[in-house]
């Protein structure tokens, strides 16, 4: 099963891909797992992530696009991929949906996890406390939001229109067990 999910930080979707991945068995795809991992790297391009991530900000899609394409052209992801966080904006879509056509992959579904901007903060905030993420403050939080909804969120609509029947919401500020099931549900019945 190929799938891409959508939403805001905070969301939960990163949860939620990772459970589904065990289940369906898929490596889950997290652009932001992926980046933190190469911060460990320390070298120049970790220090040149380490800014940008911290900030809020995207790192450019040069740097990410290629990581990407390697990531789904693996023997891994032969049966299907989760992505979670990718694409983030119109060049990273284009770039996605040129890729997977010129390789003949066939997404399944699109899941947008919807939360409200209050529940997305305290939800970061509590997480915070668990994970010392460098991006998880306030301040970082608003920037984030802000390019959330202002790059991410209109892509849904372009994904909502061109993946007709595979494209659906999920009210992502339910119980982890709720919105687990209501995605399992989703997708037995598609
Ligand atoms: P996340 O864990 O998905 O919230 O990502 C953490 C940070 O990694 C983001 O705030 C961005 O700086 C960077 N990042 C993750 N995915 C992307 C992406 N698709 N495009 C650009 N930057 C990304």
């Amino acid at each position: 099963m190929k799938l891409i999910l959508f939403g805001p930080p905070g969301s939960g979707k990163g949860t939620q891909a990772s459970l589904l991945a065990k289940k369906i068995n898929v490596p889950h795809l997290s652009t932001g797992d992926i980046l933190r991992l190469k911060l460990n790297d320390k070298d120049e391009l970790a220090n040149e992530l380490s800014k940008i991530m911290s900030s809020g900000n995207l790192v450019p899609d040069s740097i990410l696009n290629p990581i990407v394409a390697e990531k789904l052209l693996s023997s891994d992801c032969k049966n299907g991929f989760i992505l979670d966080g990718y694409p983030r904006n119109k060049s990273q879509s284009n770039f996605l949906i040129d890729f997977l056509q010129k390789n003949k992959i066939d997404l399944d579904h699109i899941i947008d996890f919807k939360a409200d901007t209050e529940t997305i903060k305290n939800r970061i905030i509590q997480r915070s406390k668990i994970e010392n993420r460098s991006d998880d403050n306030l301040e970082v939080i608003k920037t984030r939001l802000e390019k959330y909804f202002a790059e991410t969120q209109p892509l849904a609509g372009f994904f909502r229109d061109n993946f007709e029947g595979k494209f659906f919401e999920i009210n992502a500020m339910q119980e982890i067990s709720k919105i687990q099931s209501e995605i399992e549900n989703r997708l037995k019945n598609a």
